[in-house]
């Protein structure tokens, strides 16, 4: 007799297709324009809205121009004080009223959006589009708390949005919900493959009578995105790939727009010997092959230790057989179309590329017909450098690798340049949390994987991109606190030149560098002069070597808070027993009132539990970045230092910091209280010199993780443009802050020297 197990897989089913028909008969051969200001326009320049399973036209959309972006954010300006103006309760109505609807709707917009992405009906329905609802009724429910919970805090204003194709409904709930909670108006663009349910959710904001113009919808390609980048909107929120990241982030570079990015991974799927293999297989069709592995978060990567590499491979390649690629309406399809043709030739080629680098492939034949279908994959046999490893593919193709200890596992799950997510399989917890701490990305699922929640924070490290959307830090994306209210900030003045006949070394007024815990010439020798010394005239060079010093400080960003904290307890007594030999007095005092504040703050700003699913706990942990860049302001030459490099350090990072550079001497003699207050050498280097320089070499820098710079319009456009590389969060202020009060100590400190990691771990059930 057959295990059971044996008769489900021998069991043969029959088609169960969901009808088209709602969807088809919604769409009626339309041709859409855009909308905006509560109305669709005429129809402009359309092109085809396809079904990839078929191939298919279902209707035709507009490409939308520069003055089609223009004439969506004037609607969106036009609104924008109208429902900033509205009270939380008043703005949670109209969310919760679009919630309501959209789960009414719930068959239509299921079925419209597996017709237009290809994605299986099962997923559209059971994942999209109810996360979709969630998003809304949570968001509701900022809206009502947004005064007792962001005090202080108001919108930006309008919000460009750009989304992708892969979650095309979800990404706009993800966008849409937490700006109109936050009293934001936005102008969002779907994507190209993908623009029917924005469309059908546009006329759910008529239904469920929206103001005009707090929601418009722009459909177009790449260029209609480049356009809203470019427009007068007040922030841009972008998901996609890194390469249009990058490009956002050089194009909003010196605008003042707030900007957000989620982009590409290439995700560690890590299985240990202790793991469920059973489930971890399961996790391995959840984190890859579903979807059709078009996830940006996708697993992409298994890292499977090697005394069970063969059974779980056995395992695996057993279970990728039993997945029905096929009809994406059809209730028993795995594996849908995947989203185009331009698509699919990209998967292929990877794969190709991954097999003539030796490579092996085990994949089951594709169906035949027109549609764009792509079976499962499974790559064996590769080393790290293989395309497959680093690549993203964006389709249902895994890579395998094996590793033998768990420091190897973290070494090759960190080789990457993305950070966006993992997946860690392992029933013993505290390995796995152990491991979860060291992983490099903003999301880790503990023996799981692809959980999502709108109360959990998502978002990436490194090249996946910064912001996070969701829960309390994703309303956070789309607030601003109180800005400072001071003038603009000024470039200094030249150096000056050492006076002649002078060298730098001979005279005991000479200051040096300070990198490693240790006082160093600078690479140059040579010094500039300010008022009562002869300072330093640090170079690229410099600006490496205390990078170089600050990676080895790792210890650091370890320790407790409570150890943090006593070190900085320490350095705000011996500032204050040493407060004479400090100048500008004015400055002094506060300056040690500072260094006690932050040092309170040290094992404070912590992390949140949020509650998620039913059988998880979702930690929101909050990380150092590790080696930031810190170029201070000229207005206060000691406080401004310690205003901003102590929090900075508080929080567990080490810092390159960049003093002023009209008076860097109270900052380089910091140098004695750091010895004798043990701040361990490379917590705080001090690099002096050319400003503009050192900061562009800040911002440049792959191993400098966020750059924080407090100068002139001109400094921070350029930090911004230049940190396209590898897309640090850069914070920039190009207006002057009252260091001596609140400002001097604001929260926005704590909150830009941390990232969130979102944690999810096994609870209960
Ligand atoms: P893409 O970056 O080309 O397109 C994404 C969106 O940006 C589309 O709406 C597109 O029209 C628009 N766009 C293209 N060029 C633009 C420009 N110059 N200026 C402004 N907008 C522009 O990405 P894709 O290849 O279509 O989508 C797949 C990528 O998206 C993958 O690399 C994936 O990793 C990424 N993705 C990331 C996430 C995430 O949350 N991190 C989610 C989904 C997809
Ligand atoms: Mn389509």
């Amino acid at each position: 007799m057959p295990t059971v197990s044996e008769a489900l897989s021998l069991m043969d089913y029959g088609p169960a297709p969901e009808s088209p028909a709602v969807a088809l008969d919604w769409l009626n051969g339309r041709i859409f324009g855009h909308f905006i200001d509560g109305a669709f326009t005429e129809p402009r320049d359309p092109f085809d809205s396809v079904n990839p399973a078929t191939g298919a036209v279902l209707a035709q959309v507009s490409q939308g121009s520069e003055g089609d972006v223009a004439a969506a954010v004037k609607a969106a300006r036009g609104a924008a004080r109208k429902w900033a103006g509205l009270s939380g309760g008043q703005r949670a109505r109209h969310l919760y009223a679009l919630a309501r609807l959209l789960q009414k709707r719930e068959r239509l917009f299921a079925v419209l959006e597996s017709l237009d992405n290809g994605k299986p009906i099962r997923e559209s329905r059971d994942i999209d589009v109810p996360l979709a609802v969630r998003h809304f009724y949570h968001h509701a429910g900022w809206a009502e708390l947004i005064a007792d919970e962001f005090p202080g805090m108001r919108p930006h204003g309008v919000c460009g949005q750009i989304i992708p194709w892969n979650f095309p409904l979800l990404m706009l709930a993800w966008k849409v919900a937490p700006a109109l909670a936050a009293g934001n108006t936005v102008v969002l663009k779907p994507a190209e493959q993908t623009p029917l349910t924005a469309l059908l959710f546009a006329e759910l904001c008529i239904e469920a009578g929206l103001p005009k113009g707090v929601v418009n919808i722009v459909t177009g390609d790449g260029r209609t995105g480049a356009s809203l980048v470019a427009s007068d909107v007040d922030k841009i929120a972008f998901t996609g790939s890194t390469e249009v990241g990058r490009i956002i982030r050089r194009a909003t570079a010196g605008t003042g727009k707030a900007l957000t990015l989620e982009l590409g991974g290439k995700s560690p799927f890590i299985v240990f010997a202790e793991a469920d293999l059973e489930a971890a297989v399961e996790g391995v069709v959840d984190a890859i092959w579903f979807n059709q592995g078009e996830v940006c978060c996708a697993g992409s990567r298994i890292l499977v230790q090697e005394s069970v590499a063969e059974r779980f491979t056995r395992r695996l390649k057993a279970r990728m057989a039993t997945l029905r690629v096929g009809d994406p309406l059809d209730k028993s399809t795995d594996i849908g179309a995947v989203v185009d043709r331009v698509q699919l030739d990209r998967i292929r080629g990877i794969v190709d590329q991954a097999v003539a680098q030796g490579a092996i492939l085990h994949q089951a034949p594709a169906p035949n017909g027109p549609g764009c279908f792509c079976p499962p994959a499974l790559l064996t046999d590769l080393g790290a450098a293989n395309i497959a490893m680093s690549e993203e593919i964006f389709g249902p193709v895994v890579a395998l690798m094996t590793f033998r200890t768990p420091d190897e596992a973290v070494a090759l799950a960190n080789n990457t340049r993305y950070g966006l997510a993992a997946s860690i399989w392992n029933e013993n917890i505290t390995t796995a949390l152990d491991i979860a701490a060291q992983v490099k990305a903003g999301v880790v699922w503990i023996n799981g994987t692809n959980l999502f929640d709108a109360n959990a924070p998502f978002g990436g490290m490194r090249e996946s991109g910064f912001g996070r959307e969701g829960a309390r830090e994703g309303m956070l994306a789309y607030l601003t606190g109180a800005s400072p209210k001071g003038r603009p900030r000024k470039a200094p003045g030249a150096l000056s030149p050492l006076p002649a006949g002078t060298s730098g070394d001979a005279v005991d007024r000479t200051r040096k560098l300070y990198i490693g815990g240790a006082q160093k010439r600078p690479d140059g020798g040579y010094s500039y002069a300010v008022p009562g010394a002869q300072v330093p005239l640090g170079g690229r060079k410099d600006i490496r070597n205390a990078v170089e010093a600050a990676h080895k400080a790792t210890g650091w960003s370890k320790v407790t808070g409570h150890n943090r904290a006593q070190v900085l307890y320490f350095l705000a007594e011996n500032l204050n027993a040493r407060a004479r030999d400090f100048a500008p007095r004015d400055e002094v005092a506060l300056a040690v009132e500072r260094a006690f504040y932050w040092a309170a703050w040290a094992d404070k700003h912590d992390g949140r539990i949020h509650s998620t699913a039913s059988a998880q706990v979702t930690l929101a942990m909050k990380e150092p970045f590790g080696v930031m860049g810190i170029v201070c302001p000229e207005e206060a030459p000691l406080l401004g230092f310690v205003s901003t490099v102590l929090p900075a350090i508080a929080m567990g990072n080490r810092v390159i910091a960049v003093p002023a550079q009209s008076n860097p001497v109270p900052a380089l003699d910091l140098y004695q209280v750091l010895d004798t207050s043990d701040v361990p050498g490379g917590v705080v280097n001090i690099v002096t010199g050319p400003r503009a320089e050192l900061a562009d070499t800040l911002a440049k820098h792959d191993d400098v993780a966020a750059l924080w710079v407090f100068g002139e319009d001109a400094l921070c456009r350029n930090v911004e443009e230049q940190s396209a590389g590898n897309l640090k969060p850069v914070w920039t202020e190009p207006t002057i802050r009252d260091w001596s009060g609140a400002e001097g100590q604001s929260r926005d400190f704590l909150r830009r020297a941390v990232q969130v990691k979102t944690v999810w771990v096994p609870y209960g059930a």
